[in-house]
Protein backbone atom coordinates (compact mmCIF):
# COMPACT_ATOMS: atom_id res chain seq x y z
CA UNK A 1 0.00 0.00 0.00
CA UNK A 2 1.20 3.35 -0.72
CA UNK A 3 1.78 4.83 2.95
CA UNK A 4 1.71 8.54 1.17
CA UNK A 5 -1.92 8.17 0.67
CA UNK A 6 -3.47 6.45 3.75
CA UNK A 7 -4.20 9.66 5.51
CA UNK A 8 -6.61 10.69 2.75
CA UNK A 9 -7.86 7.18 2.43
CA UNK A 10 -8.35 7.22 6.25
CA UNK A 11 -10.21 10.42 6.19
CA UNK A 12 -12.55 9.01 3.33
CA UNK A 13 -13.68 6.26 5.10
CA UNK A 14 -14.24 8.52 8.43
CA UNK A 15 -16.67 11.03 5.67
CA UNK A 16 -18.17 7.84 4.42
CA UNK A 17 -18.65 6.19 7.98
CA UNK A 18 -20.22 9.54 8.69
CA UNK A 19 -22.36 9.48 5.89
CA UNK A 20 -24.05 6.07 6.69
CA UNK A 21 -23.92 6.65 9.95
CA UNK A 22 -26.27 9.74 9.91
CA UNK A 23 -28.17 8.40 6.44
CA UNK A 24 -26.62 9.91 3.45
CA UNK A 25 -28.29 13.48 2.49
CA UNK A 26 -31.35 13.04 0.23
CA UNK A 27 -31.31 14.83 -3.44
CA UNK A 28 -34.01 17.50 -3.07
CA UNK A 29 -37.17 17.05 -4.80
CA UNK A 30 -37.68 18.81 -7.20
CA UNK A 31 -40.74 21.36 -8.24
CA UNK A 32 -42.35 20.03 -11.63
CA UNK A 33 -43.94 22.69 -14.09
CA UNK A 34 -46.60 21.01 -15.98
CA UNK A 35 -47.93 22.47 -19.88
CA UNK A 36 -49.98 20.45 -22.23
CA UNK A 37 -48.49 22.03 -25.43
CA UNK A 38 -44.89 23.48 -26.94
CA UNK A 39 -46.44 27.21 -26.53
CA UNK A 40 -46.90 26.31 -23.18
CA UNK A 41 -43.27 24.23 -22.43
CA UNK A 42 -40.68 25.58 -24.57
CA UNK A 43 -39.96 28.60 -22.83
CA UNK A 44 -39.26 27.02 -19.54
CA UNK A 45 -37.19 24.15 -20.77
CA UNK A 46 -35.01 26.54 -22.40
CA UNK A 47 -34.76 28.84 -19.54
CA UNK A 48 -33.10 25.87 -17.22
CA UNK A 49 -29.87 25.39 -15.78
CA UNK A 50 -28.55 22.06 -17.19
CA UNK A 51 -31.29 20.56 -19.02
CA UNK A 52 -31.44 16.49 -19.79
CA UNK A 53 -34.73 15.98 -22.25
CA UNK A 54 -35.78 12.24 -21.01
CA UNK A 55 -39.00 10.76 -22.58
CA UNK A 56 -41.84 8.45 -21.12
CA UNK A 57 -44.43 6.70 -23.13
CA UNK A 58 -45.42 9.51 -25.34
CA UNK A 59 -44.81 12.41 -22.36
CA UNK A 60 -41.15 14.47 -22.33
CA UNK A 61 -39.84 15.84 -19.26
CA UNK A 62 -36.79 18.35 -19.08
CA UNK A 63 -34.59 17.76 -15.78
CA UNK A 64 -32.66 20.89 -14.72
CA UNK A 65 -32.08 23.93 -12.20
CA UNK A 66 -33.40 26.85 -11.53
CA UNK A 67 -31.44 29.07 -9.30
CA UNK A 68 -29.16 25.64 -8.56
CA UNK A 69 -32.48 23.39 -7.21
CA UNK A 70 -33.80 20.83 -8.97
CA UNK A 71 -36.83 21.46 -11.35
CA UNK A 72 -38.88 19.58 -13.85
CA UNK A 73 -40.52 20.84 -16.78
CA UNK A 74 -43.61 18.61 -17.98
CA UNK A 75 -45.12 18.80 -21.46
CA UNK A 76 -48.57 16.69 -20.56
CA UNK A 77 -49.81 17.24 -23.99
CA UNK A 78 -53.76 18.25 -24.03
CA UNK A 79 -57.02 16.71 -22.06
CA UNK A 80 -57.80 15.71 -18.96
CA UNK A 81 -56.68 11.72 -19.40
CA UNK A 82 -52.98 13.05 -21.05
CA UNK A 83 -52.45 15.52 -17.90
CA UNK A 84 -53.46 12.75 -15.54
CA UNK A 85 -50.69 10.26 -16.76
CA UNK A 86 -47.94 12.78 -16.81
CA UNK A 87 -48.71 13.51 -13.48
CA UNK A 88 -48.66 10.14 -12.24
CA UNK A 89 -45.32 9.52 -13.93
CA UNK A 90 -43.73 12.61 -12.64
CA UNK A 91 -44.73 11.27 -9.20
CA UNK A 92 -44.01 8.02 -9.25
CA UNK A 93 -40.22 8.99 -11.45
CA UNK A 94 -39.61 12.61 -9.63
CA UNK A 95 -41.05 12.43 -6.21
CA UNK A 96 -41.54 15.86 -6.68
CA UNK A 97 -41.85 18.67 -3.96
CA UNK A 98 -44.50 20.16 -5.78
CA UNK A 99 -46.97 20.70 -8.84
CA UNK A 100 -47.66 23.58 -11.16
CA UNK A 101 -49.47 22.84 -14.07
CA UNK A 102 -49.95 26.06 -16.26
CA UNK A 103 -50.86 27.18 -19.53
CA UNK A 104 -53.54 28.99 -21.90
CA UNK A 105 -57.36 29.29 -20.90
CA UNK A 106 -60.38 30.80 -22.03
CA UNK A 107 -62.35 33.54 -19.60
CA UNK A 108 -65.41 32.99 -18.34
CA UNK A 109 -66.37 36.37 -17.16
CA UNK A 110 -65.89 39.41 -19.28
CA UNK A 111 -63.84 41.31 -16.89
CA UNK A 112 -61.04 38.77 -17.56
CA UNK A 113 -59.17 39.87 -20.56
CA UNK A 114 -56.04 37.96 -23.29
CA UNK A 115 -52.93 37.79 -20.71
CA UNK A 116 -54.38 38.13 -17.19
CA UNK A 117 -53.70 35.67 -15.67
CA UNK A 118 -55.57 33.45 -12.79
CA UNK A 119 -54.21 31.77 -9.51
CA UNK A 120 -56.42 28.79 -8.52
CA UNK A 121 -57.90 28.78 -5.42
CA UNK A 122 -59.97 25.80 -6.50
CA UNK A 123 -59.93 24.26 -9.99
CA UNK A 124 -63.17 21.84 -11.08
CA UNK A 125 -64.19 18.88 -13.45
CA UNK A 126 -66.42 20.64 -16.48
CA UNK A 127 -67.01 17.34 -17.99
CA UNK A 128 -68.10 14.85 -15.09
CA UNK A 129 -72.11 15.20 -14.89
CA UNK A 130 -75.14 12.52 -14.44
CA UNK A 131 -77.84 14.05 -16.99
CA UNK A 132 -81.76 14.15 -16.35
CA UNK A 133 -83.54 11.47 -17.91
CA UNK A 134 -85.34 12.49 -21.17
CA UNK A 135 -87.39 10.20 -23.35
CA UNK A 136 -86.51 9.72 -27.05
CA UNK A 137 -86.98 13.20 -28.90
CA UNK A 138 -86.59 14.86 -25.85
CA UNK A 139 -83.44 16.47 -26.93
CA UNK A 140 -80.19 17.47 -24.25
CA UNK A 141 -80.54 19.65 -21.59
CA UNK A 142 -77.82 20.48 -20.09
CA UNK A 143 -79.48 22.63 -17.37
CA UNK A 144 -80.86 19.07 -15.77
CA UNK A 145 -77.49 17.87 -15.47
CA UNK A 146 -75.81 17.59 -11.61
CA UNK A 147 -72.34 17.06 -11.06
CA UNK A 148 -71.06 14.14 -10.33
CA UNK A 149 -67.94 13.58 -7.77
CA UNK A 150 -65.95 10.53 -8.91
CA UNK A 151 -63.81 10.60 -5.95
CA UNK A 152 -66.80 10.00 -3.34
CA UNK A 153 -67.12 6.33 -1.80
CA UNK A 154 -66.49 2.98 -3.97
CA UNK A 155 -69.94 2.54 -5.14
CA UNK A 156 -72.16 3.76 -8.06
CA UNK A 157 -71.52 7.34 -7.94
CA UNK A 158 -74.80 7.58 -10.19
CA UNK A 159 -77.02 5.93 -7.89
CA UNK A 160 -75.49 7.65 -4.73
CA UNK A 161 -77.53 11.15 -3.99
CA UNK A 162 -74.36 12.02 -1.89
CA UNK A 163 -72.23 11.84 -5.29
CA UNK A 164 -74.19 14.38 -6.73
CA UNK A 165 -71.80 18.18 -5.69
CA UNK A 166 -68.74 19.36 -7.53
CA UNK A 167 -65.69 18.17 -5.99
CA UNK A 168 -63.40 21.16 -5.34
CA UNK A 169 -59.38 21.02 -5.40
CA UNK A 170 -58.05 23.34 -3.75
CA UNK A 171 -54.35 25.31 -4.78
CA UNK A 172 -51.93 24.79 -2.03
CA UNK A 173 -51.64 27.52 0.77
CA UNK A 174 -47.44 27.69 -0.11
CA UNK A 175 -47.62 27.33 -3.98
CA UNK A 176 -50.64 30.29 -3.60
CA UNK A 177 -48.46 32.64 -1.26
CA UNK A 178 -45.20 32.53 -3.48
CA UNK A 179 -47.18 33.05 -6.42
CA UNK A 180 -49.14 36.18 -4.61
CA UNK A 181 -45.47 37.83 -3.97
CA UNK A 182 -44.27 37.73 -7.34
CA UNK A 183 -47.83 39.29 -9.06
CA UNK A 184 -46.45 42.75 -9.19
CA UNK A 185 -43.46 41.26 -11.64
CA UNK A 186 -46.22 40.84 -14.24
CA UNK A 187 -46.68 43.62 -16.22
CA UNK A 188 -48.53 42.18 -19.70
CA UNK A 189 -51.99 41.51 -17.31
CA UNK A 190 -53.40 41.18 -14.38
CA UNK A 191 -52.79 38.23 -11.69
CA UNK A 192 -56.23 37.63 -10.00
CA UNK A 193 -57.30 34.62 -7.46
CA UNK A 194 -59.90 32.44 -9.28
CA UNK A 195 -61.90 28.90 -10.21
CA UNK A 196 -59.92 26.73 -13.21
CA UNK A 197 -62.52 24.48 -15.02
CA UNK A 198 -61.44 21.79 -16.71
CA UNK A 199 -63.07 19.12 -19.12
CA UNK A 200 -62.06 17.42 -22.78
CA UNK A 201 -64.69 20.48 -24.07
CA UNK A 202 -63.92 23.54 -25.21
CA UNK A 203 -67.16 25.28 -24.53
CA UNK A 204 -68.70 27.85 -26.68
CA UNK A 205 -72.01 28.35 -25.75
CA UNK A 206 -72.21 31.52 -23.56
CA UNK A 207 -75.25 30.28 -21.55
CA UNK A 208 -73.28 26.67 -20.79
CA UNK A 209 -70.82 29.46 -19.89
CA UNK A 210 -72.83 31.64 -17.48
CA UNK A 211 -74.09 28.48 -15.78
CA UNK A 212 -70.34 27.04 -15.27
CA UNK A 213 -69.69 30.41 -13.64
CA UNK A 214 -72.78 30.78 -11.34
CA UNK A 215 -72.85 27.36 -10.13
CA UNK A 216 -69.29 26.28 -9.67
CA UNK A 217 -67.80 29.83 -9.56
CA UNK A 218 -65.58 29.12 -12.52
CA UNK A 219 -63.34 32.24 -13.70
CA UNK A 220 -61.48 30.57 -16.90
CA UNK A 221 -61.90 26.84 -18.32
CA UNK A 222 -58.94 24.48 -20.32
CA UNK A 223 -58.60 21.16 -20.39
CA UNK A 224 -55.63 19.93 -17.48
CA UNK A 225 -55.59 21.67 -13.99
CA UNK A 226 -58.40 19.63 -12.63
CA UNK A 227 -57.40 16.06 -13.69
CA UNK A 228 -53.79 16.98 -12.31
CA UNK A 229 -54.80 18.04 -9.23
CA UNK A 230 -56.63 15.27 -8.89
CA UNK A 231 -53.68 13.18 -9.29
CA UNK A 232 -51.47 15.32 -7.16
CA UNK A 233 -53.51 15.08 -4.48
CA UNK A 234 -53.70 11.41 -4.66
CA UNK A 235 -50.20 11.21 -4.00
CA UNK A 236 -49.83 14.19 -1.28
CA UNK A 237 -48.14 16.28 -3.65
CA UNK A 238 -48.82 20.34 -2.75
CA UNK A 239 -50.32 22.00 -5.98
CA UNK A 240 -51.08 24.90 -8.03
CA UNK A 241 -53.00 26.00 -11.43
CA UNK A 242 -51.99 28.98 -13.09
CA UNK A 243 -53.63 29.93 -16.00
CA UNK A 244 -52.96 32.06 -18.75
CA UNK A 245 -56.32 33.81 -20.66
CA UNK A 246 -55.45 33.48 -24.12
CA UNK A 247 -59.13 33.73 -25.58
CA UNK A 248 -62.80 35.15 -23.77
CA UNK A 249 -65.85 34.23 -25.75
CA UNK A 250 -67.70 35.85 -22.75
CA UNK A 251 -66.14 39.53 -24.10
CA UNK A 252 -65.01 38.69 -27.63
CA UNK A 253 -61.66 38.61 -27.07
CA UNK A 254 -59.92 36.47 -29.75
CA UNK A 255 -57.44 33.51 -29.30
CA UNK A 256 -53.86 35.40 -28.68
CA UNK A 257 -50.56 32.22 -28.70
CA UNK A 258 -48.45 34.93 -27.44
CA UNK A 259 -50.02 34.55 -23.80
CA UNK A 260 -47.81 30.95 -22.91
CA UNK A 261 -44.82 32.64 -23.47
CA UNK A 262 -45.69 35.77 -21.17
CA UNK A 263 -47.57 33.30 -18.61
CA UNK A 264 -44.01 30.81 -18.89
CA UNK A 265 -41.63 33.96 -17.84
CA UNK A 266 -44.08 34.26 -14.87
CA UNK A 267 -44.27 30.86 -13.62
CA UNK A 268 -40.68 30.90 -13.34
CA UNK A 269 -40.99 33.99 -11.13
CA UNK A 270 -43.36 31.89 -9.13
CA UNK A 271 -41.22 28.94 -9.11
CA UNK A 272 -37.78 31.08 -7.92
CA UNK A 273 -39.98 32.57 -4.96
CA UNK A 274 -41.32 28.97 -3.69
CA UNK A 275 -37.20 27.78 -4.06
CA UNK A 276 -36.81 31.08 -1.78
CA UNK A 277 -39.00 29.34 0.42
CA UNK A 278 -38.05 25.88 0.84
CA UNK A 279 -34.29 27.05 1.31
CA UNK A 280 -35.27 29.01 4.81
N1 LIG B 1 -55.78 26.81 -30.22
C1 LIG B 1 -54.83 25.79 -29.93
C2 LIG B 1 -55.54 24.55 -29.52
C3 LIG B 1 -55.73 24.45 -28.14
S1 LIG B 1 -56.62 23.03 -27.78
C4 LIG B 1 -54.01 25.47 -31.11
O1 LIG B 1 -54.36 25.92 -32.16
O2 LIG B 1 -53.02 24.78 -30.95
C5 LIG B 1 -56.95 23.23 -26.17
C6 LIG B 1 -55.78 23.50 -25.28
O3 LIG B 1 -55.78 24.88 -24.97
C7 LIG B 1 -55.89 22.74 -24.01
O4 LIG B 1 -54.63 22.31 -23.60
C8 LIG B 1 -56.54 23.73 -23.04
O5 LIG B 1 -55.99 23.62 -21.75
C9 LIG B 1 -56.23 25.10 -23.63
N2 LIG B 1 -57.35 26.03 -23.77
C10 LIG B 1 -57.18 27.35 -24.07
N3 LIG B 1 -58.37 27.97 -24.16
C11 LIG B 1 -59.33 27.06 -23.95
C12 LIG B 1 -60.78 27.11 -23.92
N4 LIG B 1 -61.45 28.24 -24.16
N5 LIG B 1 -61.44 25.97 -23.67
C13 LIG B 1 -60.77 24.84 -23.44
N6 LIG B 1 -59.42 24.72 -23.47
C14 LIG B 1 -58.69 25.82 -23.69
Amino acid sequence: MNTKRAPSLIAALAVTALLTACGTPEPARPVVVQGAMDVETRGLAGAIEHPVEETIGGWTFWRGTIDGYPVVISKTLKGMANAAAATALVAERFHPAAIINQGTAGGHTPELHVFDIVLGTESVNLGSFKTGYRPRGGGSHYEEWSPLDLMRGEGSAGQDPAARTMRRYAGDDGLLSAARTVRDRYRTGHVVDGVIGSSDVWNSEIDRIARFHDQYGTTAEEMETASAAQIAGLFHIPFLGIRVVSNNITNGDTYDAKVGEACQAYVREVVKAYIRKVKR
